[in-house]
């Protein structure tokens, strides 16, 4: 592994009150120093960063691998290929894979997978219930001990409040996270787009923001009678956010995020059945982007999470109602949540925190700082560099993105995993990837 010095970046780690110009020096796969002026060691490959900022590795807390059962769309290779290319160095994988991740062996082959593939750290999180069918409880302990990160049936809610209480008291007495994908889907069944105006112009069965907000309210109540940590995913509604709001002023352990397609885009975007843009929970109004983003200024949403959802055109490019949920999102996140920055709603700093250092205290792995000693999972970005989103410059296996065509600003140039370059658009030394 060749040691490297990372010279004269915009030095980004909250986590320690850094905010200016330095070096960074990388040596056996850790950080050396940090600091101005450090002397290149002999055979140590310097790399100009100016005007770059150099950040703590990104940590996505919510990502669909799609391996095991559904390699077509993505690989644990390239999934994790692209979340390096987005700057990310962590990721946690969802269970909804086939088979579900309910077990230790497919925790184990994920782990295993993503060793081999070495592009970027995969944490597994494992289902709450067994086949994710919300009957019966998987072995939180077999899991945890095989290496699971945290619990969720994410993809579909835990319908039974009884059975969600239960998974809740287990967890906290083992100190793992759940996580919620509140959905009611009593009120959430057959739909497709967020119910009102764009629903009944296209004609579409809508889902409401009472089917999020009842289930977030659920889930926080579940979370505030047994004193277990909660983490809410892919927050998307305004009343939501004011229930987190409200639970975390009581000093409930509940965190949660949001993507940044529900900050970025609202329903309009599904106009003219545009299946790119149909996930779930469904885009919502303006009112809720905005409630979006002043949760995302004020510490309500504690993490910006991509929920990347890869789909082949086979799912997509259907009938809108039958057309499978979610988008693609590791290589965007970064030029969308700079857009934040830009227009004057989060300071550079909160974004640091909200991508990389509250993620990884929340999943309680290293990660999310700049600390000598710590372990180099370093990402570098152009803030100014465009990215035209196109399917040669993405690196997923697929391109099911609402922003496919157009060009986005700010972008990963250098990305490293425990010292190792795994992305680098900056053509110096190691390992040089197109595009
Ligand atoms: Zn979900």
């Amino acid at each position: 592994m060749t040691d490297l010095l990372l010279r004269n970046g915009r030095i980004m780690d909250p986590a320690n009150g850094l905010d200016g110009p330095g070096d960074i020096l990388v040596r056996n796969g850790r950080i050396e120093a940090v600091g101005h002026g450090i002397p290149a060691p002999d055979g140590c490959l310097l790399v100009d960063v100016t005007g770059r900022w150099v950040t703590p590795g990104l940590v996505d807390l919510h990502v669909h691998l799609r391996e095991p059962g559904e390699e077509y769309k993505e690989t644990i290779a390239s999934g994790t290929r692209a979340a390096a290319a987005g700057g990310f160095t962590a990721v946690a994988a969802m269970p909804n894979t086939l088979p579900p991740n309910d077990s230790a062996a497919v925790t184990r082959f994920i782990l295993e997978r993503a060793r081999d593939a070495g592009n970027a750290r995969v944490h597994p999180v494992a289902a709450i219930t067994k086949g994710r069918a919300g009957k019966e409880l998987s072995e939180f302990d077999d899991l945890l001990r095989a290496g699971a990160a945290a619990f969720s049936d994410d993809g579909s809610p835990v319908r039974d409040a009884g059975l969600m209480r239960i998974a809740l008291e287990y967890a906290r007495g083992l100190d793992a996270l759940i996580i919620s994908h509140a959905e009611e889907p009593a009120l959430s069944e057959g739909g497709c787009v967020n119910e009102g105006r764009i629903s009944t112009l296209l004609g579409l069965k809508g889902i409401p923001w009472a089917a999020e907000d009842i289930a977030v309210f659920r889930d926080v109540a579940l979370a505030e009678l047994t004193g277990a940590r909660l983490h809410v995913a892919h927050v998307s509604t305004r009343g939501a956010v004011e229930i987190i709001r409200r639970a975390k002023g009581r000093g409930a352990r509940v965190s949660a995020e949001t993507a940044p397609h529900y900050f970025s885009l609202t329903e309009e975007a599904v106009l003219g059945f545009d299946t790119r843009a149909k996930m779930n929970p469904p885009l919502r109004t303006e009112e809720d982007r905005q409630a979006i983003i002043e949760g995302l200024t004020d510490g309500t949403l504690d993490v910006i999470a991509t929920d990347h959802a890869p789909h082949s055109s086979l799912e997509k490019d259907v009938e809108f109602p039958l057309a499978a949920n979610g988008i693609i999102g590791l290589e965007t996140a970064f030029p969308l949540s700079l857009a934040l920055v830009r227009a004057g709603r989060l300071d550079p700093a909160d974004l640091v925190r909200l991508l990389s250092t509250t993620p990884a205290q929340i999943l309680g792995i290293p990660g999310g700082a700049l600390r000598p000693g710590d372990r180099a999972d370093i990402a570098v970005f152009d803030p100014e560099r465009p990215f035209e989103v196109t399917p040669e410059n993405l690196f997923s296996a697929s391109h099911n993105t609402p922003f496919l065509g157009t060009t986005l600003t700010g972008r990963a140039v250098l990305t490293l995993v425990g010292g190792r370059i795994v992305h680098n658009l900056l053509g110096t030394g190691g390992r040089t990837e197109s595009p």
